[in-house]
């Protein structure tokens, strides 16, 4: 797989070369990432903003905003405030191209009359019930409605009546003249405009009447100039609707031609996680999670709080590539990402994550020794930081065995191990409590053995332990994350499950997915700056919370992934 610079070819890439070479669009490449203002955006809207942003800077290019806010009842201004932020922060954000379905309200209602006028659209006053009843099946065809044939002055009538608010909501509604037996139910004459007296959050109480999605779609990227609209595959059957309405109103003089073309392309699934706005609300109104960004939610706000990184989503949208193939990706290849692009971000720190006392027993009281640290192994230019030794020390409880397994490199009765960019230590005691818990190591340090001095290599040992120094070191809140759920698909039904039995994906939720723990830490890194990341050595990468983080206080740092895929073997 390739991740280099150049771009990553694939099928709507190779689709926009071709219009490049034919000059279907002159050169223009237009794209949208049009996100309905009714939650917050998940990990399957990252793939969706890399492509549609990407492609438009690839090919110097334009990608808008638009907020698609034509359903008036369920959308808030927070939600657009909070959709702005997280495309600022996976980088794309430019607000001269940021749009508001809304704002076209007035260009789809004259669009709408004139396909009233062209007795391309009639009012139908059939019943809800009764225009169910009549559409048909994937097997039969639909029933005309009694006013299929409405005069179109009757039918002008009746829409400007419409739109003046002068019936109630579900009286009339103004559907397509399409055809009632068309094997895509889509084309059997699908509404345009219903009647809904609601307050819109933008547009006030303008509006009585809200135009469809399918209707509202096309047309805004009509008129925003769009060339390209990409979309996931359940819209495909949705794709002749789209070139009807656009097609129908450029004959009549609405639009230019070239038309925008719609391509569809696979939603991203993830095991573990469920990508759906409606399950969301629902793990966030029953208190399953801390709110929206709460670290384990696949949110993006989520996923910032968690220390995961616009660059890691970058490299996983990448990888997964883009098709028209219906795919489930492992949440593995999602940490992995992270993993990889924090592995290069990341400076290293110290933490000591379950500590144990070690005390130097032939290190002098008031004593200290300057050990330097680099901050990335690989990267020497990043320069090393400055760690006391001390007499007393924390070390990992687990870099201490009593009782140790085959080889174990670390420190045991009588053994010696090297604290690492330090000294090598030998084992000369320890207490332990009654119910035959250490708490306490002794152990002597060798002053000849200190780690970048002449000589120092002369004595090998195999084990190298992290610690740090008592007097220095800060007490922190650690939080570790687990998968939210426990099944790799929550609420689907299992092999064995009754027939009848259906599952609730709330049900399959981790009970277990928060660990938090107190450790200690260097000062440096106690005293970051909310969302500073490091590799904690030996354990992972961690981030200063968000939100409860501040330099000064105790402070608060989540685990974004640790240094190997681990899950699942009971680390
Ligand atoms: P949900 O299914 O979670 O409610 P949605 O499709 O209703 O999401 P929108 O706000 O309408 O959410 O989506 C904005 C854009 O993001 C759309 O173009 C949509 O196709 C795309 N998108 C949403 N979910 C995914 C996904 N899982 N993978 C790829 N693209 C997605
Ligand atoms: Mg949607």
């Amino acid at each position: 797989m390739s991740e280099s610079n150049e771009p990553i070819s694939h099928f709507i890439r190779n689709r926009i070369d071709a219009d490049q070479d034919k000059g279907t669009y002159g050169g223009k490449v237009t794209t949208r990432f049009p996100p309905e203002p009714n939650g917050y955006l998940h990990f399957g809207h990252a793939k969706s903003i890399f492509l549609n942003f990407g492609l438009a800077r690839d090919y110097d290019g334009i990608c808008h905003l638009r907020f698609d806010d034509t359903n008036p009842v369920k959308e808030e201004q927070a939600y657009v405030d909070a959709i702005r932020e997280d495309i600022d922060w996976l980088g794309f954000r430019d607000p001269t191209h940021e749009h508001f379905a809304s704002d076209y309200f007035e260009t789809l209602y004259q669009g709408a009359v004139a396909l009233v006028k062209a007795g391309l659209a009639y009012v139908d006053s059939q019943s809800a019930d009764e225009m169910r009843a009549n559409r048909g099946t994937l097997t039969e065809p639909g029933t005309n409605s009694p006013y299929r044939e409405r005069a179109i002055d009757e039918n002008l009538d009746l829409f400007t009546r419409m739109r003046a608010g002068e019936f109630p909501d579900g009286e009339h509604i103004l559907r397509a003249k399409i055809d009632m037996a068309s094997p895509n139910l889509n084309m059997r004459d699908p509404a345009i405009y219903r009647i809904r007296h609601a307050h819109h959050h933008r547009t006030g109480d303008d509006w009585p009447i809200y135009p469809m999605y399918d209707y509202a779609h096309c047309v805004s990227d009509a008129i925003e100039g769009v060339t390209h609209s990409l979309c996931t595959l359940e819209f495909e059957d949705h794709r002749p609707l789209y070139d009807w309405f656009i097609d129908k109103l450029a004959d009549l003089g609405f639009f230019e031609r070239p038309l925008p073309q719609q391509i569809e392309f696979s939603r991203l699934n993830l095991t573990y996680m469920p990508l759906s706005k409606r399950k969301l609300i629902q793990l966030v109104e029953g208190g399953h999670v801390d709110g929206w960004d709460d670290p384990r939610m696949p949110t993006l706000k989520g996923a910032r709080r968690r220390g995961f990184t616009p660059a890691g989503f970058k490299l996983f949208t990448d990888r997964i590539g883009v098709s028209k193939s219906d795919s489930l990706i492992d949440f593995g290849v999602l940490e992995d990402c992270m993993r990889e692009t924090l592995n290069e971000s990341a400076e290293r720190r110290i933490g000591v994550l379950d500590p144990l006392k070690l005390v130097l027993v032939n290190f002098p009281e008031e004593h200290e020794e300057t050990c330097y640290a680099p901050n990335h192994p690989q990267k020497p230019d990043w320069g090393k930081r400055e760690v006391k030794l001390t007499r007393e020390l924390w070390i990992e409880r687990g870099d201490f065995a009593l009782d140790p397994p085959k080889k174990y490199f670390r420190l045991k009765p009588d053994g010696e191990v090297r604290l690492r960019y330090g000294f090598i230590i030998k084992h000369v005691g320890h207490d332990v409590d009654e119910d035959g818990n250490v708490t306490c190591v002794y152990a002597e340090y060798d002053p000849d053995t200190k780690s970048g001095t002449p000589g120092a290599d002369a004595r090998k040992v195999k084990g190298n332990i992290h610690w740090l120094s008592a007097r220095d070191a800060v007490e922190t809140e650690i939080r570790q994350y687990d998968r939210l759920f426990n099944v790799p698909a929550p609420g689907a039904r299992r092999e064995g499950d009754e027939p009848d039995v259906e599952r609730d994906f709330l049900d399959d939720i981790n009970p277990d997915s928060i660990h938090t723990l107190t450790a200690y830490i260097e000062a440096g890194a106690a005293n970051a700056e909310p969302e500073s990341i490091y590799q904690f050595e030996r354990h992972g990468y961690f981030v200063a919370d968000q939100k409860e983080h501040a330099p000064g206080q105790r402070p608060v740092f989540n685990r974004a992934v640790t240094l190997r895929d681990s899950w699942g073997q009971g680390k």
